[in-house]
C-alpha cells in the first residue's frame, strides 16, 4: 500500500527528461539524481507521463523512490502557470485528453514562433525537429537548442533572454487550461496538485488571493514556494496564504539536465510534506526502488 513504504531524503519533487525540455533521457536523468545523492525524486514532464516507465524501471534498480509526476501546462489570460501533479493515474480519459489537446497546441505555436524567427534569421522547423526526440513535448527550449546550433544564440539561456523572450516579437502562448480546471482533473484522477513556482515574476500577479482561495476550495495541495525563480516579496506574501488556507509546501530543483542552469537537489521538500502528499495520491504509486 502507498504510504506505508520508506523514502529517503533528500526529496526533489520537479525534474524534466528528454521526454519534455530536459536534456537526458528518464534513464539518464534517474542515474543522475541517485549520483547528486537524492533518496526521492520527481519525474515532472511538461504534460506528459511517457517517461514514468523508463524512470520506474532504472529507479528499481538504483534505490532511489520514484514519485511519478507532470508539469501540467495551465494558462490565465496570457500568462502560462505551471502545475505539479503527482501520483495520477496516467490513463485517466480526461487527462489524457487534455494533456494530448495542450502538446498539439504546443507543437503548432513552436511551428508558428519559428515561422515568424525564420523571417529574420536562417532556421527551419526541421532545424527545431532535429533538437527534439519523437513524441517530446515540444517547447521554447527545443527552438533555443536550434538557435544554438545556428549559432544565434550561445546557450539555452542567452536564446531565452534575447529571441525566445516573450517581449522579443516572435513569442506566441499557446492552448492550456485554467489552473482550477486543471486542478480538478488532477484531483479526479487521484493525484495531488501544487502549484510551481508561484512567486516567478507575472504568476504572483495573476494569483490574487481570491484565486487562490478558489484554487484551494478545488483541491490545490500545495505551492512549491523554494524555487530559484521565486521572488523574495511575492515569496514571502504566498507563505502567509499558505499558512492561512493550509497548503503545504515544497521546495524542488526543476532540474533540465544542462538546459538550465537548476542543479538538483538545490531546493527540497521535508519528509512530512511528502509524506502527506502521498497520503492523498491514490491514482499511482511511488516506486521504492
Ligand atoms: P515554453 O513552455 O515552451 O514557453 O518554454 C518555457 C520552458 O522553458 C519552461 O519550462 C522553462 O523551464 C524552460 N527552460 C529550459 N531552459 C531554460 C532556460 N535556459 N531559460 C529559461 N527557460 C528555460
Ligand atoms: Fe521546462
Ligand atoms: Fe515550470
Ligand atoms: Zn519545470
Amino acid at each position: 500500500m502507498a504510504g506505508e513504504r520508506r523514502f529517503r531524503g533528500p526529496i526533489d519533487l520537479h525534474t524534466h527528461s528528454s521526454v519534455s525540455d530536459g536534456t537526458e533521457t528518464p534513464a539518464q536523468l534517474v542515474r543522475a539524481a541517485v549520483d547528486a545523492g537524492l533518496g526521492t525524486m520527481a519525474l515532472t514532464d511538461h504534460d506528459s507521463t511517457a517517461g514514468w516507465y523508463e524512470a520506474a524501471a532504472t529507479a528499481r534498480t538504483t534505490g532511489i523512490t520514484l514519485i511519478p509526476g507532470m508539469e501540467f501546462s495551465t494558462r490565465i489570460s496570457f500568462l502560462s502557470v505551471h502545475l505539479l501533479a503527482y501520483l495520477f493515474d496516467p490513463s485517466d480519459a480526461a487527462i489524457v485528453a487534455e494533456t494530448s489537446r495542450v502538446r498539439q497546441a504546443r507543437l503548432v505555436r513552436a511551428e508558428q514562433m519559428v515561422e515568424r524567427i525564420g523571417a529574420d534569421y536562417a532556421l527551419t522547423w526541421e532545424d527545431v525537429l532535429a533538437q527534439t526526440t519523437p513524441d517530446a513535448t515540444v517547447g521554447r527550449p527545443h527552438i533555443a537548442d536550434a538557435l544554438v546550433a545556428r549559432g544565434f544564440a550561445l546557450t539555452r539561456s542567452e536564446a531565452f533572454a534575447g529571441i525566445l523572450h516573450w517581449d522579443a516579437g516572435y513569442y506566441q502562448p499557446h492552448y492550456a487550461p485554467d489552473p482550477l480546471r486543471a486542478i480538478q482533473l488532477v484531483r479526479a484522477a487521484g493525484g495531488v496538485p501544487v502549484i510551481a513556482h508561484p512567486a516567478t515574476r507575472g504568476v504572483d500577479d495573476v494569483i490574487p488571493e481570491s484565486r487562490l482561495a478558489r484554487l484551494v476550495d478545488a483541491g490545490l495541495f500545495g505551492l512549491e514556494l523554494e524555487h530559484r525563480e521565486n521572488r523574495p516579496e511575492a515569496k514571502a506574501r504566498l507563505y502567509e496564504l499558505a499558512e492561512k488556507y493550509g497548503l503545504r509546501v515544497t521546495g524542488s530543483s526543476d532540474y533540465h539536465g544542462e538546459g538550465k542552469p537548476n542543479r538538483l537537489g538545490e531546493n527540497t521538500t521535508a519528509p512530512e510534506v511528502l509524506e502527506a502528499l502521498i497520503k492523498e495520491g491514490t491514482g499511482a504509486d511511488p516506486i521504492y526502488g
